[in-house]
């Protein structure tokens, strides 16, 4: 077998060329595409090499729980891609986001996490990890200054998500990453709403990259996965004894899908933000809309800094709905929603398919209201999350929801 993959030009090939050859180890069968290997377990020639791989002595796959081929490629891909050392696939976003902060924080460290944050990640952050005895920190991600005085103690680990859900607020990397290392701290960053083709949270100084791959790295509505990106030390010493025995494996079958999905990941995310600022800034004129919120629009206030930390304004679109007489915030979402013809209501996001949904009653339903309104979750607000389709469809089916329901 010719493997390309090893060679040392494989590993300057560029991010474009990464995403649909890296991380590509052909069988025996030299087979095309990559191969998706449905096994949980490995056979061994003689008693002595299956004593030898468990001692490390040689380096084999022994258990998919520890290892699986496909998915190996899958992380390789993502590694490469992402410019990172290393690489562990996970069973969904959120065990990527669980396993990244759980595998390196023990009882009596700090934690300081930004408020608006994606609703399970909330969830883990205020309501799990106190439960261990860590002490949590909540601030204002736009704020550097509340950054700043929250990272003057020691602290173990930052966790941030830019641009944020539901309300599209960007935060400064490189700025809180200096903080967060003179703090002693690891700096983690959600990057799915940015994906890996909009913004490189590493080369801004992030210790840890986390993707939910649900989202639009497979991007057609089909599997659950995640990914944990970091140095090698990281990923191998303190990340894979952890996730190797407590069991958030990627199913090989989801890590093809996803091998898949990134080899189309660029076309579709340019596509999709593309389609994304169109909508924005027709949505800005509409009668009916009262607030949009898109970081790739100036009237953002941040749209500076999201320009220069990710090119475009991604793949989402946050507004408001005006209420119609007698009606509250909630049921003009409600009936906006229900208006639309094409647009589909989901709580997921990054698909090819232009998904809507209302986060005060849906992903952030269990925060109470007055910390619902602090994070600027208002009761019309709805977030849209922009697909391939034909963009005038999608601002037909707008305009048709505002005016009827
Ligand atoms: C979806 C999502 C997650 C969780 O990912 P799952 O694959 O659903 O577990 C985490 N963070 C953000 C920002 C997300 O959008």
């Amino acid at each position: 077998m010719t493997d390309r993959k090893k060679s040392a030009k494989s590993k300057a090939w560029r991010p474009r060329t990464q995403m649909i050859r890296g991380g590509l180890e052909r069988s025996g069968f030299d087979e095309t595409s990559e191969a998706m290997y449905l096994t949980s377990g490995y056979v061994y020639d003689k008693a002595e090499e299956a004593q030898a791989a468990f001692k490390e002595e040689i380096d084999r796959f022994v258990y998919s729980r520890f290892g699986n081929p496909t998915v190996s490629m899958f992380e390789e891909r993502m590694a490469l891609l992402e410019g990172a050392e290393a690489c562990r696939g996970t069973a969904t976003g959120m065990a990527a986001v669980f396993s990244s902060l759980m595998c390196q924080l023990k009882t009596g460290d700090h934690v300081v996490a930004a408020r608006a944050l994606f609703g399970s990640c909330q969830y883990v952050i205020t309501e799990i990890l106190p439960r261990f005895g860590i002490e949590i920190t909540i601030v204002d991600g736009t704020d550097l200054e509340q950054w700043k005085e929250a990272l003057s103690k020691d602290t173990r680990a930052v966790f941030l998500e830019t641009p944020s859900n539901p309300t599209l607020e960007i935060i400064d990397i490189k700025a809180v990453a200096d903080l967060a290392h003179n703090a002693g701290a690891k700096l983690i960053v959600d990057n799915v709403f940015a994906t890996p083709i909009l913004q490189h949270p590493l080369e801004l100084g992030a210790d840890i990259v986390i993707y939910s791959a649900t989202k639009h790295i497979d991007g057609q509505g089909r599997c659950m996965g995640g990914a944990v990106l970091g140095t090698a030390e990281f990923c191998n010493d303190t990340l894979k004894p952890f996730v190797r025995h407590t069991g958030p494996a990627l199913s090989p079958f989801n890590a093809w899908v996803m091998l898949k999905g990134l080899e189309t990941l660029e076309l579709r995310v340019e596509a999709q933000s593309r389609n994304t600022l169109e909508l924005a800034t027709y949505l800005s004129g509409l009668e009916g809309v009262t607030k949009v919120i898109y970081p790739g629009l100036a009237s953002h206030p941040q749209h500076e800094l999201a320009m220069k930390q990710m090119g475009s304004g991604s793949t989402l679109v946050s507004f408001e709905l005006e209420c119609r007489d007698g009606e509250d915030g909630k049921e003009a979402a409600f009936r906006f929603q229900n208006a639309l013809e094409l647009i589909d209501i989901s709580n997921n996001l990054g698909d090819t398919k232009s998904l809507i949904t209302h986060p005060a009653t849906t992903t952030h339903q269990r925060i109470e209201p007055e910390e619902r309104a602090r994070m600027g979750i208002g009761e019309s607000l709805v977030r849209l999350s922009v697909g391939l389709e034909d963009v005038d469809d999608l601002k037909e089916d707008m305009a048709q929801a505002l005016k009827t329901g």
